[in-house]
């Protein structure tokens, strides 16, 4: 096996050793003395050697799983013995930055924080901020549907992505498609914009990009309850308001983050931005939003600016290290009718011995994320992800939420992948 692919990637390109993402039960399970099983790590140098890769890997029934920075945390990049890693760290050209038409062209295994930095040296913005932007990759922010701190905005990764190059399982190769927009056929490529490597290889992608805004004014409420908090997010988003950041910190998670506030009191942090006047009267409209709640002034959101990429993998890594510790999260999206009662049912849950913690982001007209945090020693109207994906952790609930699109869902990735060897731990699994 290893000579084989030595033959396709050179020597020096192939190496082998455990891999695993950041899935709290995965670094648990290591911890218990169940380490990752040592498998070939193939890193290849081109679209052509990528081909090749696949090409043998069907060939002789292997399965593959693309590897970006292994920031995921749902046990999605998780290989077992005999199988093989792609690690894309290989593609790391930005390939293109078009300041006219706001385009960036980029291979899949640029980091993320590069990028970013890239685009802001020339006064323009992905506008993708993970809270882990800086051990990702392009191709596997992709694949995971990824959703960043500033959602309410630009969007989330679908709505970044404008064409996909990719190399399907038997070699086969799918270019860009042009045009900021094609009405030819579905968007086929937005099937691979959360497959988890379950479909092919993402080599690169067509993003679309913005212009940094010139002014951002932000500033913290804080209200008396969930409930209150959630009314003043909806009316915001239904007004037409699209704010840089909205966030509502429920009392423990405020507490958590270090915001002072009265008991049981939750804290918004909100911030506008755009052309001078635009920021300032859209920080207006949500200060009218906000009526009955307590102004706190610039000084919640200088603190949540300081403070917003403090949650790394090595600080996760940090907290699980006590015997017996645990922590994970779990980020659901509901209608807005649903949120305040699904908080409440949810933290009663997941609060029994331990820490519980809830903020919203990523808000939408229609409703919001909730993403619990929890450590220490049936029927739904929400998602069981809005944006770590399913990898291991949620495989037993793609079924029940997909229902009629799970036979959608096995019928492209049999046609796509009829031998099966994409990523055995994507999306609910083998076809
Ligand atoms: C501390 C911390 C904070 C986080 N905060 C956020 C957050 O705010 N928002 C958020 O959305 N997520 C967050 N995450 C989760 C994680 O960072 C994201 O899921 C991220 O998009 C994963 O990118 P990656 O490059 O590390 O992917 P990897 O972990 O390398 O891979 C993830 C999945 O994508 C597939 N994949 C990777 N590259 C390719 C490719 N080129 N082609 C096809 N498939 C591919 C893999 O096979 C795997 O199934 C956080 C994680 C941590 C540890």
């Amino acid at each position: 096996m290893r000579t084989a692919l030595e033959k396709i990637v050179g020597p020096a390109a192939v190496d082998e050793r455990p891999v695993r993402d950041m899935w709290p039960l995965g670094i648990m399970d290591e911890r218990a003395g169940n380490a990752a099983p040592k498998v070939l790590v193939v890193r290849p140098a081109g679209r052509e050697q990528v081909a090749a890769v696949m090409r043998w890997a069907t060939e002789n029934h292997v399965a593959v799983t693309p590897m970006g920075g292994g920031s995921g945390v749902c046990g999605a990049l998780a290989p077992a013995a005999g199988e093989i890693v792609l690690d894309m760290g290989g593609f790391d050209r930005v390939l293109e930055i078009d300041e006219t038409n706001l385009t960036c062209s980029c291979e899949a295994g640029v980091n993320g924080y590069a990028l970013e930095q890239q685009l802001n040296e020339r006064a323009l913005t992905l506008g993708h901020y993970p809270s882990s932007l800086p051990g990702t990759a392009v191709g596997g922010l992709i694949a995971t549907r990824s959703s960043g701190q500033e959602s309410s905005r630009y969007g989330s990764i679908e709505d970044m992505v404008i064409s996909l190059a990719v190399v399907l399982p038997d070699g086969s190769f799918a270019a860009p498609r042009p045009g900021p927009r094609s009405a030819v056929g579905p968007a086929l490529h937005q099937l691979f914009v959360g497959a988890e490597g379950g479909l092919g290889v993402v080599i690169g992608a067509v993003l679309r990009i913005h212009r940094q805004p010139e002014s951002t004014a932000g500033r913290g409420y804080a209200f008396a309850d969930v409930r209150s908090g959630l009314e003043c997010m909806r009316s915001v988003m239904q007004a037409g308001i699209r704010p840089l950041v909205l966030r509502l910190y429920d009392a423990e998670d405020a507490a958590f983050n270090g915001y002072e506030l009265g008991p049981g009191e939750c804290a918004l942090v909100v911030a506008t931005a755009g052309i001078a006047g635009v920021a300032a009267a859209e920080a207006e409209a949500v200060k009218a939003f906000a009526e009955g709640a307590k102004d706190l002034g610039e000084e919640p959101w200088k603190r949540w600016q300081r403070h917003r990429f403090d949650l790394s993998a090595e600080r996760l890594i940090a907290f699980l290290e006590p015997a017996g510790a645990y922590l994970d999260t779990i980020e659901l999206a509901a209608p807005w009718t649903v949120l305040p009662e699904l908080h409440a049912r949810v933290k009663a849950a997941i609060g029994v011995g331990g820490l519980a913690l809830c903020h919203f982001s990523h808000a939408y007209e229609q409703g919001c994320c909730a993403y619990f945090t929890f450590g220490g020693s049936g029927d739904t109207e929400a998602t069981i992800s809005h944006h770590h994906g399913v990898g291991q952790a949620r495989a037993r609930w793609v079924a029940d939420e997909l229902g009629g699109w799970m036979r959608v869902w096995r019928a492209v990735k049999s046609g796509v992948d009829p031998d099966g060897i994409m990523n055995p731990r994507s999306v609910g699994g083998r076809s």
